[in-house]
């Protein structure tokens, strides 16, 4: 895509080359079916085995707790529904927040239909959940909590360790999706105390269409794909070899490289507020200032929440692909958010974030040239009176 500015890493990052270079061989002369007995399945079984190790190290788990799906969305299914489905429906009730991924929402709203009962957190103006609204809403019914670790929206962390802590104090299990967050911030599933986390191959620098669940020893989840008994009998299928090479690879570099790209990221998150605080008046970050990702900034134009749109339209046009909240929800991109009208914004403000994600391979030209283009774009929005009263 030659000169364009690349803004949008949470909704996919760019395959590194090194990840890419692993994959090769599984996508050209090497194969094999990692169930077969013969030299090439075991080759496959060995590279599964090796990239189980890899992302098992990434998360301080063991090889044995990782369960390789086909995404991130799969992943949280599995979570959800495989510890619902061991209970009664009437015996069951799970506890999310209002601003989880429609991967979260939408299989609560399925098992809720199904008769189990799901309570949603709120959050603060920030997007934190607030530990004592989980202690308000626990009983003995509590089978699982689910928070996400960071929010694909705004970027807001979550205290995920004290929520686990509270979960298991009730006797409940403790899930976080942390598709977006296993990128940028260090998580150890035995130090913050996590039962179940989610998590994603292409948010990571590695391939589309393959993600993991780690399942901490011990615990029994229902499957719900079922077959040849792959992956534990938790997610029967053929493995994607090429991919889980590539997720492992990915899950590799990041052990090495993490703190140095979120020390990056962080540096150039600053100097984009810093920059927009002097050059756009009417700029202001949506969410927490320091408690979110690195590189993940959610940005309003007071007074022109409306021009979304308008302006993603206008920094495409000039050379930068950013995204209005959340690319999962593009078709819906006229609409209010649900994360920033849990988070208290009116209607209207609502409609109109910019979220801009930085990634591995930002660099500092690429920042300066955003830090050019957007106050111009701002600029040339319309405000939003003129547009509202006209439209009333
Ligand atoms: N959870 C969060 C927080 C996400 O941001 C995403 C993707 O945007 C997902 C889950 C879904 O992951 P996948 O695209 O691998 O299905």
């Amino acid at each position: 895509m030659g000169d364009i500015v690349y803004f949008d890493n949470a909704a996919t990052s760019p395959l590194d080359l090194r990840v890419a270079e692993a994959m090769r061989p599984w996508i050209g002369e090497t194969f094999g079916n990692p169930s077969s007995l013969h030299g090439f399945g075991r080759r496959a079984r060995q590279a599964v085995d090796r990239a189980r190790e890899q992302l098992a190290a990434l998360l301080n788990a063991h090889p044995g707790e990782i369960v390789f799906t086909g995404s991130g969305t799969e992943a949280d299914n599995l979570a959800l529904i495989g510890v619902a489905t061991a209970y009664d429906p009437g015996d069951c009730h799970i506890v999310t927040s209002s601003i989880e991924h429609p991967a979260v929402l939408e299989t609560c709203r399925y098992l809720g239909r199904r008769g189990v009962e799901v309570s949603y957190l709120p959050v603060d103006g920030d997007g934190i959940v607030d530990p004592a609204s989980l202690e308000s809403v626990l009983r003995p019914t509590t089978r699982l909590v689910s928070v996400m670790a960071a929010n694909n929206v705004v970027g807001t962390i979550q205290p995920i360790a004290e929520l686990a802590r509270i979960a298991h104090e009730h006797g409940a299990l403790f899930h976080t999706d942390a598709v977006q967050a296993v990128s940028k911030l260090p998580l150890d599933v035995r130090a913050q105390e996590l039962d179940l986390l989610s998590l994603s191959a292409h948010k990571l620098n590695g391939p589309q269409g393959v993600g993991a669940l780690f399942v901490r020893d011990g615990i029994e989840l229902e499957a719900y794909v079922h077959g040849g008994g792959q992956e534990r009998g938790l997610r029967s299928g053929t493995e994607n070899v090429a991919g889980l090479v590539g997720l492992g690879r990915a899950a590799e570099i990041l052990a090495v490289e993490m703190s140095e790209d979120a020390a990056r990221l962080v540096s150039f998150s600053d100097r984009i507020i810093e920059t927009l605080a002097e050059k756009i008046p009417n700029a202001y970050l949506i969410g927490h200032r320091y408690r979110r990702l690195p590189g993940h900034l959610c940005l309003g134009f007071r007074g022109q929440e409306n021009e979304g749109i308008t302006l993603l339209l206008e920094l495409n046009e000039a050379g930068i692909a950013a995204s209005s909240g959340s690319a999962c929800s593009a078709q819906h991109v006229a609409e209010s958010s649900y994360v920033l009208t849990a988070m208290g914004f009116d209607p209207i403000r609502a409609r109109g974030s910019l979220r801009v994600t930085l990634g591995r391979f930002t660099s500092e030209a690429e920042v300066e040239r955003f830090l050019e283009i957007l106050p111009q774009a701002v600029a040339s929005l319309r405000p939003i009176t003129s547009h509202v009263l006209l439209s009333a």
